[in-house]
């Protein structure tokens, strides 16, 4: 059996399986659907440190990895679609009907984007509509493109997208944005930004055409509907914690954050790290910091257990 699993394969796995692989339990770490995580959407990573100059978001996860590896941390592709956590034996389930057991478990599943929910969203996934202006930004060279969001992500992706688009939307559900004071003046003040206060994406356009043309905009206050152009509508609505196949087993919030007391779980042997319990600072050092933190956890409780 194994002493350490570890779910997920961003920097809060990947820095328990470096800790764990240094303390010779030698973790077995499940990729997970995005193998490195959500760093791989970024570019630039300018607040990791050590790294003055930046430093590429998938470059930084594959040093991370390169890093376990070199302390005997072993990996397994898979994405995990269940959990048994009720005996001495954890169990986790993949998608190819493997059932992996192990002593501990390290939860570091993360979080994914969050989307409106509009049928004419999902039908124009990737043609047009996306969560990651990092990702697919540059393919939006001077046409007009759309934010929906009034956090510090839907800052950061419209402040981003004005190297790209002609004009940069950003439509907000209230007359006020949630995000830091410093990042929402730099939006107002954008020469490039168009902000649609009080506003909501009804429909976007044009599914019959297959790519974005353009967004249905409806002022909640008012109730009227108008039509923008653009070519490019970012989600930027927040995110959902990846903890489904948790359900039942371990204790969560009510949107699915797993709770933790310093990463442990409410069940013995159990840690989570990262993403999938944090939802107030998702920073990439954060998630470093809480899978070091679990792995200590997992070591304290093995040495108990006089294993
Ligand atoms: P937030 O939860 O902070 O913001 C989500 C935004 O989306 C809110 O403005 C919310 O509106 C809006 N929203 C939610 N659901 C809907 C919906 N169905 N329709 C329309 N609008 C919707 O998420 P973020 O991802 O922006 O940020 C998460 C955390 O990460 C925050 O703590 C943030 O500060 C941090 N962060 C920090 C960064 C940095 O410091 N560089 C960069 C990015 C994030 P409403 O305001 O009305 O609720």
């Amino acid at each position: 059996m194994n002493k350490i699993l570890i779910v997920g394969s961003g920097p809060a796995g990947l820095t328990a399986a470096l800790y764990t692989a240094r303390a010779g339990l030698e973790p077995l770490v499940v990729d997970g659907i995005q193998p490195g995580g959500q760093l791989t959407t970024t570019t630039e990573v300018e607040n990791y440190p050590g790294f003055p100059e930046a430093v590429d978001g998938t470059s930084l996860v594959t040093l991370m990895r390169e890093q376990a590896e070199r302390f005997g941390a072993r990996h397994q592709r898979g994405e995990i679609v269940g959990s048994d956590f009720s005996g001495t034996a954890l169990k986790i389930t993949l998608d190819d009907g493997t059932v992996l057991e192990s002593r501990t478990v390290i939860i570091a599943t993360g979080a994914s984007a969050r989307y409106l929910g509009l049928e004419s969203e999902q039908k124009l996934m990737g043609r047009g509509v996306s969560a990651c202006a990092t990702c697919d930004g540059a393919f939006y060279r001077d046409v007009p493109i759309a934010v929906v969001g009034g956090g510090d992500t839907a800052m950061e992706e419209a402040l981003f997208l004005t190297r790209f688009g002609s004009k940069v939307y950003v439509i907000h559900r209230r007359d006020e944005f949630r995000a830091s004071k410093i990042m929402a003046k730099r939006v107002i003040e954008h020469e490039k930004i168009k902000v649609l206060w009080d506003s909501v994406v009804d429909e976007v356009l044009d599914v019959e055409k297959n790519e974005v043309t353009g967004l249905k905009v409806k002022n909640i206050k008012t109730g009227e509907l108008s039509e923008i152009a653009v070519s490019a509508m970012f989600s930027a609505i927040g995110h959902k914690p990846n903890t489904d196949p948790f359900k039942g087993q371990l204790d969560m919030d009510d949107v699915g954050y797993l709770v933790a007391d310093n990463t442990r779980t409410n069940v013995e042997g159990v840690f989570a790290a990262g993403d999938c319990q944090d939802k107030s600072y998702r920073q990439a050092v954060t998630a470093a910091g809480t899978g070091c933190m679990a792995a200590l956890e997992a070591e304290r409780y093995l040495e108990k257990q006089g294993q």
